[in-house]
């Protein structure tokens, strides 16, 4: 069918339905982007700014760039070497 839809200059960046808007792809804290769909089985979640962001901190960004793991991981249980001084 033939629909003439609205003209969107459309540069694979969906605008966002939130206010205060979340943070941009180009953003320094595009993490802080509001989770658009979380899969902790899978270990990644996608953000609202298309970023999709994995358990280790690596990122994986709309236009296909990845970003890697720059955060350390908490390690989870209690500390086995604790050196007291
Ligand atoms: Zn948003």
């Amino acid at each position: 069918m033939s629909s003439p839809t609205a003209p969107t200059n459309s540069t694979s960046s969906v605008p966002c339905p939130h206010f205060p808007p979340c943070p941009g792809v180009q953003d320094a804290d595009r993490e802080a982007a509001r989770v658009k769909a979380h899969h902790p089985d899978q270990g990644w979640r996608l953000l609202c700014n298309g970023v999709v962001l994995f358990e280790d901190t690596g990122e994986l960004l709309p236009d296909g760039k990845v970003i890697a793991p720059h955060r350390p991981i908490p390690t989870p249980g209690p500390p086995r070497h604790a050196t007291s001084s």
